[in-house]
Parts: structure tokens; C-alpha cells; sequence
């Protein structure tokens, strides 16, 4: 038996189905700590909390529930409860994909780069709503039985989407670019009083450029897209002369 630590967390709540499944598979690699969000923490990206204490519940051997974000429960995981830096940071499964630039509002995403700030290896996973778990099993079994062979640099992380039915198997995926179109929605509350929510009706449409995460799992492949940490642009650093001088000029 291996000695690996591997701390798992999701961003729906230590009660969705797709956080079994994900802490069953790791644990055929190591020692699995859960500690998830005691409550749905979806789109809360990397949010952390500074102004309020937070609570751990216990629930069961290795298995705790926080009433914090998902990125709390990386931090009070590595910082407090696990006595050392975790050899992986696994979060998820997600109910529905991240792709696009749905992995800045993710909170899926969110603690997977927690956990890659923290020094783990660190890896995000989502599946369509549709999705077989049994399916996702096998298929995460095979990632996390390699994927210490790939290379990926600091302040990297996996960000794994699943798409329901049986998957081809990877494809490297660059991120899709997502339309947002009447996504908040105005009604009026039986006192008269307007009021507004975010992500009403109507799904999520996608460019799906081609190369995309949207289209490799439009297309039945599990899209394998390497993020980073460190968003700034390298063509427009390139140009930084250009840009200075014409910023500094009087
Ligand atoms: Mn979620």
C-alpha cells in the first residue's frame, strides 16, 4: 500500500453523489481525507473567508463537512487538519460541466487551485448532468493512474470535463468560449417588489471552437485542459515596449 495523502473536495456539497464516486476512485491510491462544503457552493470560484469563523464536522474517519467554500476546506484541510501538504488535490465530481470560461466562476475549479497553491498536484473534475458514474469511475481510475507521468509545471492544474455515455477516451482541450445571453432574469415578488436571478432560464451556449473542451465533449471525449495560475497575456507582454512607450510618452 502506498502512502499517499489525498485530500478531496467539491463545490456542491459533501452530500453530491459526484464526491463519492471521485473519493471511491482515489482510494484505490491512497489514504482519501474528504472535506467538503456542508451546502451547495457552486460558482463561488475562489472565494475564501475572512471575516467569519469556520466550523468542521466531523462526520465519520476522514470525513469532514466545513460551512465554509471550497477553498476553506483545502486551507483547513492542508493547513490544519492533515499535518501535511496532501500529494493531491482532487475536487469535484461537478454536477454539470465547467468548461469555458466557466472555470473563473467554478468553485470546482476554485479549490483544485487551492490545492495546487498549496503545493499539491491538483486537478479539477466535471461531468455532464447526464453522466454515468460508473462510467466516470473507470475513466478517472485511468487518469489518476497516470497522470503523475505527465508533465505539469507549477501552478498548473488538470481541469477534466466527462460527457455522458461511454467517453472515447482524452482529448487535450483548449478552453471553449461561452456566449452569455439573458442570464439574469427581472420578476416580481407577490409584494410588488422587483427582483433579479442570475442564471435563469436557458442553458449555457458554446462557441465550440474547434480544439475546444465544448467540443471534445459535445463530440463524447473527456476534455483534459491544463490551466495556470498566472493569467497574464504573453503576446501583449511582448509588445510591453510598445505599450510603455506609448502609455509614458508626454
Ligand atoms: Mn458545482
Amino acid at each position: 500500500m502506498h502512502d499517499r495523502l489525498i485530500l478531496v473536495t467539491n463545490d456542491d456539497g459533501l452530500w453530491s453523489p459526484g464526491l463519492e464516486t471521485l473519493a471511491e476512485v482515489a482510494s484505490s491510491f491512497g489514504r482519501v481525507v474528504v472535506v467538503a462544503p456542508d451546502r451547495n457552493r457552486s460558482a463561488i470560484s475562489s472565494a475564501m473567508s475572512l471575516h467569519n469563523i469556520l466550523r468542521l464536522h466531523e462526520l465519520g474517519t476522514d470525513r469532514y463537512a466545513c460551512d465554509g467554500t471550497p477553498v476553506d476546506c483545502v486551507l483547513v484541510g492542508v493547513r490544519s487538519l492533515l499535518g501535511r501538504t496532501p500529494d493531491w488535490v482532487l475536487s469535484g465530481i461537478n454536477h454539470g460541466f465547467n468548461l469555458g470560461e466557466d472555470v473563473f466562476y467554478s468553485g470546482t475549479v476554485g479549490a483544485a487551485f487551492e490545492g495546487c497553491l498549496q503545493g499539491a498536484r491538483a486537478a479539477a473534475f466535471s461531468m455532464d448532468i447526464q453522466g454515468d458514474h460508473d462510467a466516470a469511475k473507470l475513466w478517472i481510475h485511468r487518469f489518476l493512474s497516470r497522470w503523475e507521468q505527465l508533465d505539469l509545471p507549477p501552478n498548473r492544474i488538470w481541469n477534466l470535463n466527462i460527457p455522458k455515455g461511454e467517453p472515447q477516451g482524452f482529448r487535450m482541450a483548449g478552453q471553449d468560449n461561452r456566449k452569455y445571453h439573458d442570464n439574469v432574469e427581472r420578476r416580481t415578488d407577490p409584494r410588488g417588489v422587483p427582483y433579479y436571478w442570475v442564471g435563469g432560464e436557458g442553458g449555457p451556449e458554446y462557441a465550440r471552437v474547434p480544439g475546444s473542451d465544448a467540443e471534445a465533449v459535445q463530440e463524447g471525449w473527456i476534455s483534459l485542459t491544463p490551466l495556470r495560475l498566472d493569467l497574464a497575456c504573453p503576446e501583449l507582454m511582448a509588445k510591453g515596449g510598445d505599450t510603455e512607450g506609448l502609455l509614458n510618452q508626454d
